[in-house]
């Protein structure tokens, strides 16, 4: 009996595992067969031909047409990944880990095996990983630390008609490595045609063209500018929902918020619908998503409903998502502008670009005909967008970039090989600032200091006030401070109809009126405390997917701080030690309290504000420094400690002088302090 029962498990056993593998063939079968329906499919083996024929080659093809997803593949096919890895570029984080997971998935590999994904603070790679997806910004650090990309047989920098400022930088350094490694090959892809551009700066490198397929677009504008752009979009999508036939919905926002309150109010409209209407299925999808979330708005829409995805410009082109027939455009994006005279950097919604208006509306018409919705006019579009994006190179701080290349060893910026230079004063500006910051010396060469900061894939400031710490015997809580910056303001949960308790809950941190870093500290030490817990975090109102982030990248910065040699201590008895610390990084951000009210900023006399949301907002302590400036309707400080001016001259007596701390007032009003607690008020 016994060898009957053995037999029959024996049978079942290898029954079932003939009937998973037959699955699993028929699933990666048909992932094959999809494969060979891109475009880019039929121009194979002429691609392959063309890499082995050129060390450089620009590839062009329209977003979807299999660029960042089946090069690499058809490259390890050939062979290439024999002697090294291929590379493949992205200017976002949630492009590079989605296109890793599509890539693993195809491949029917464990994502982090052979196909792996690195972003900051994020390294999904292993020994065996020969596909490496990465955000532009990594691949620039990994020439720290190999100057030469031996690890690389294949380089490619995708997306490149982006001209983020990381791309834009590694154009130079990728050309610059080609000349004495005549192995290395280079590709270069952008979704846009006019790739002129970046054939003249690659020595006329020869520029391959994907012939896409596109079906006709039919574009409507608004008869009138619209006030609420917001709202426009969500009664457009409800309208095409109704009245119009299948396809799903990709409307273009700003961010995250955004996303969050369209969302918000879909659900709440579509709710009023009643049954007789098909269900519309709502996907975000924004930078800060979390992973699982995002696998969304890939999956299929069910018979007889219909998706609306809320995104940002990540899909004007790093993503594609099938099945889009219908696009909304409020035609505009966040974007970072620079003023290199006040070294001030704010993100900003503005205007989009004629071409990125033409790439937008062209992810209706991917698998047949489409229609896009402008919300602004035809006037609006003709005479008041600029025809492309300004290279970010172009209006950004450059600081980060400027230290990257002199630990590069790249001195003479002057000259180096831009595709658009930046502007001189916006370099001046950072030479000026990673020279008060002691990271440069008056030659403008590398100091122990600048090298050392150099090993923290952050800004400046706040690498500097990471490696000032040891000074401080602080550098445990600094890196706790610099984990928490880094999450920037998705700590804190405050749900609409518990905001009276979140608030005390937050405030609760900020006894002693210790200012925000020091707050944001103690928050994770309570964490910590509780051994991570997440009922804690729930009672608290803290978001704990971002603490476990924040602890992510706190033991990353602890392991970097050994790279350095930087002893790990805490000091929290010496709150002025702490405050020191974070001084010696942003004493460029110092600003001190006007009569009105307002502040001023001590180097450049802007004036500036406390952002509500800040422990500090009620207490208004005469000198503070900050961690950024955040422009809503005012120019807001985000993330303030309060110091003595007499720090400012101590830690930085080249920057500033006595004048610019002089109390001329003290006389009357006793010191921020003091005043603290009668000012204290959690009434909004
Ligand atoms: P391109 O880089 O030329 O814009 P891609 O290689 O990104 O094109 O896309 C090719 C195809 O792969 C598209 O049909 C897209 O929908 C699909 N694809 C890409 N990423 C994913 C993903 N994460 N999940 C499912 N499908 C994906
Ligand atoms: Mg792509």
């Amino acid at each position: 009996k016994a060898s009957v029962m053995d037999g029959d498990k024996f049978d079942y056993d290898e029954m079932a595992d003939s009937i998973e593998k037959s699955k699993a063939k028929s699933e990666s079968e048909a992932l094959q067969a999809e494969r060979k329906k891109l475009p880019i499919y039929t121009y194979r083996d002429e691609l392959l031909q063309a890499v082995q024929d050129h060390q450089v080659l620009v590839i062009v093809g329209e977003t979807g047409s299999g660029k960042t997803t089946q090069i690499p593949q058809y490259l390890h096919e050939a062979g290439y990944t024999k002697h090294g890895m291929i590379a493949c570029t992205q200017p976002r984080r949630v492009a590079a880990m989605s296109v890793a997971a599509r890539v693993a998935h195809e491949l029917g590999v464990k994502l982090g095996h052979e196909v792996g994904y690195s972003i900051r603070f994020e390294d999904c790679t292993s020994d065996k990983t020969i596909l490496k997806y990465m955000t532009d910004g990594m691949l620039l650090r990994e020439f720290l630390g190999e100057p030469d990309l031996a690890s690389y047989s294949v380089v490619m920098v995708d997306e490149a008609h982006e001209r983020t400022l990381s791309t834009d930088i590694l154009f130079a350094l990728v050309k610059d490595i080609s000349r004495f490694r005549p192995d290395l090959k280079l590709l270069i892809s952008s979704a846009t045609l006019d790739a002129e551009k970046f054939s003249d700066y690659f020595d006329s490198a020869p520029i391959f063209k994907i012939p896409g397929r596109r079906y006709p677009v039919e574009i409507h504008f608004t008869k009138a500018p619209e006030a609420d752009y917001l709202d426009a979009a969500i009664v457009t999508a409800l309208q095409i929902h109704v009245t119009q036939p299948p396809g799903d919905i990709l409307i273009f926002l700003t961010g995250q918020e955004e996303i969050e309150t369209a969302e918000e109010i879909l659900k709440h409209r579509t709710r009023g619908l009643g049954t007789k209407i098909a269900e519309l299925i709502i996907c975000p999808i924004y930078a800060n998503l979390p992973t699982e979330l995002q696998a969304k708005i890939f999956e299929p829409t069910p018979e007889g409903a219909r998706k609306v995805v809320l995104a940002t410009n990540i899909a004007e082109t790093s993503l594609t998502i099938d099945g889009i027939k219908y696009v909304i455009d409020p035609g505009f994006v966040k974007m970072k502008s620079y003023n290199p005279k006040t070294g001030m950097e704010s993100l900003l919604v503005s205007p989009i670009s004629k071409a990125s208006a033409m790439q937008r509306a062209g992810r209706s018409g991917r698998t047949g005909p489409g229609k896009c919705f402008r919300l602004y006019t035809a006037y609006n579009y003709q005479n008041d967008l600029d025809d492309n994006t300004v290279p970010e190179i172009q209006r950004t701080n450059l600081t980060n970039v400027v230290l990257t290349l002199k630990s590069l060893g790249i001195h003479d910026l002057l000259h180096f090989e831009f595709m658009d230079p930046p502007p001189a004063e916006a370099l001046l500006k950072a030479l000026e600032l990673l020279f008060a910051l002691s990271a440069l010396n008056k030659l403008g060469e590398l100091t122990k200091v600048g090298r050392r900061m150099a090993e923290f894939p952050l800004d400046p400031m706040l690498s500097k006030m990471i490696v000032v710490s040891e000074k401080y015997k602080c550098s445990e809580d600094i890196i706790s401070i610099a984990a928490m910056l880094s999450i920037g303001n998705s700590i804190f949960y405050r749900p609409k109809d518990k905001q009276v308790h979140a608030d005390n809950a937050r405030l609760n941190f900020h006894t002693g009126n210790v200012g925000d870093h020091i707050a944001l500290l103690k928050v994770y030490n309570s964490w910590k405390e509780t051994n991570y817990s997440t009922q804690w975090c729930y009672e608290n109102y803290i978001q704990v997917r971002s603490m476990k982030r924040a602890r992510d990248i706190r033991d990353q910065l602890a392991g970097l701080l050994e790279r350095v040699e930087i002893e790990l201590t805490t000091n929290t008895n010496d709150l002025d030690a702490i405050k020191k610390s974070i001084t010696s990084g942003f004493f460029p951000h110092s600003a001190k309290l006007q009569k009105s009210g307002a502040y001023r900023t001590l180097k450049h006399a802007q004036t500036v504000h406390i952002h509500p949301s800040s422990g500090l907002a009620q207490i208004l302590p005469r000198w503070v420094v900050y961690h950024e400036l955040v422009l809503t309707t005012k120019e807001y400080m985000r993330q303030i400690t309060e110091l003595k001016p007499e720090w400012l001259l101590e830690i930085a007596p080249h920057y500033y002088q006595q004048k610019d701390v002089e109390d001329t007032s003290s006389k009357k009003m006793p010191r921020g302090e003091g005043r603290a607690v009668q000012h204290r008020s959690t009434d909004n």
